[in-house]
């Protein structure tokens, strides 16, 4: 983006000039509220899915249906938008370097491209002076054979691709290992160890060309299954010293790689307390959805305020909330049949924010949506919580 200095300016702030087009690679949820943020501020959109269906095509001006790397694809993208992002880190880095040689692109295909790969993305947390997981690259049968037993008990990832606790094993023993590298196709791999974690927490931030960088609070994450559950803002067991520490390294992070755009840093904090780097994600993230009713700039706003130029100013939480995710499994009662949950019973709560993605069909497992309940104090947002959480059958936290 850096060769764009040109500020975009959203057809209600530049009377009479036509509205400009921005283009979000993806087309999932992260895309839909993107979408939803920047028609607020009076921009069009364009969105490039595959998928006839997808949450974000279904409300977008335009949906370039398509497949990523599609020639014409991306030549109607580039036809139609003023700026592009990217909702995920699994869209070919390919494709962001070609729309990026045209377009002011935020975040760049090179700090994608990094991302998208785990090896890549702790070599460059080294780099940074952030400390991860202790961990190696599996890539040979030699490799695995030569593994340090001090990885062991670990968890083997593969190096791309993976998502939502998808992609990885937990191995106790080098036989364990060797199984699962075979049952992830001995695709190149990172097994790390196991740390004995306390807690986990992320931070939001948001980078302009000109290097400001603004930050949501740190948010506390619980995941059961891999896959994110709650997020609690402010975060419950956070003191001030920390949350300084993670924003700090979060920040240095996204400073080493010239990054432009919204950034998602997951660390785990420790049981004798200290901060390690789990993964980034080169977009807005689960953790932060929270920020569309408890802060006074979202995270996609945050987005759309990056690839346009317009000004970034520090996101303030107004309300203290607690975020629940929605997933498949809720569709489905005890004997497996379909079912629509209760959504009566849980916006008869007080600050209760429902967002559901639009998703033709329910999968266990699958993001459908997110539950927000903001209140006056943290105590009561966890209470209000709690309350959802019984009455659409999901477990206390
Ligand atoms: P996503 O991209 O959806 O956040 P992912 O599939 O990339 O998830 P990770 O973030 O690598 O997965 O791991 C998912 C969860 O598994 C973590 O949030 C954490 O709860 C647990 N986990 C991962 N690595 C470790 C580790 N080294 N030690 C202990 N727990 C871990
Ligand atoms: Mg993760």
């Amino acid at each position: 983006m850096s060769s764009h200095h040109k500020t975009l300016l959203p057809a209600a702030v530049a009377a009479g000039a036509q509205a400009s087009t921005l283009g979000v690679m993806g087309g999932g949820q992260l895309g839909r509220m993107f979408v939803h943020a920047a028609q607020r501020l009076g921009y069009f959109t364009a969105v490039l899915d595959p998928d006839v269906a997808s949450p974000a095509g279904l409300v977008s001006h335009v949906h370039v249906q398509t497949d990523y790397l599609d020639e014409q694809g991306l030549a109607q993208m580039l036809q139609r938008c003023a700026a592009i992002t990217t909702e995920f880190e699994n869209v070919p880095a390919g494709a962001l370097y070609t729309l990026g040689a045209h377009l002011p692109a935020a975040p760049g295909a090179e700090a994608v491209a990094v991302c998208q790969d785990r090896a890549r993305e702790k070599r460059h947390f080294e780099q940074c002076g952030v400390p991860c997981a202790p961990h190696a690259l599996i890539e040979t049968p030699e490799q695995l054979a030569g593994v340090d037993a001090a990885l062991l008990p670990g968890i083997l990832k593969t190096a791309r691709l993976g998502y939502d606790g998808k992609g990885q094993r937990r191995v106790a023993t080098r036989a364990e290992l060797a199984l699962a590298w075979d049952e992830l196709k001995r695709a190149p791999c990172v097994l790390e160890r196991l740390l004995p974690l306390a807690f986990e927490i992320s931070v939001i931030l948001a980078r302009n060309a000109d290097g400001e960088l603004v930050s949501l609070p740190v948010q506390q994450n619980l995941h059961r299954d891999g896959i994110l559950a709650v997020t609690q803002v402010p975060a419950p067991n956070v003191p001030a010293g920390l949350s300084a520490a993670a924003r700090d390294a979060a920040g240095r992070i996204a400073e080493g790689l010239g990054y432009v755009g919204v950034l998602c840093v997951e660390f785990f904090v420790l049981q004798d307390g200290t901060l390690v780097v789990n993964e980034m994600a080169p977009r807005p993230h689960n953790s932060g959805h929270y920020s569309i009713d408890a802060c006074d700039v979202s995270q996609f706003e945050l987005q759309v305020r990056c690839m346009t130029g317009l000004p970034l100013v520090a996101p303030r939480l107004h309300s203290p909330a607690v975020m629940l995710n929605l997933l498949g499994d809720l569709w489905f009662d005890a004997d497996g049949r379909e079912r629509t949950p209760d959504w009566a019973a849980v916006l008869a709560l007080p600050g209760a924010h429902l967002h559901l993605y639009g998703k033709s069909s329910a999968q266990r497992g699958r993001k459908m949506g997110h539950l927000t309940l903001t209140a006056d104090t943290p105590e009561a947002a966890r209470a209000t919580a709690l309350r959802a959480a019984e009455r659409l059958g999901l477990p206390a936290f």
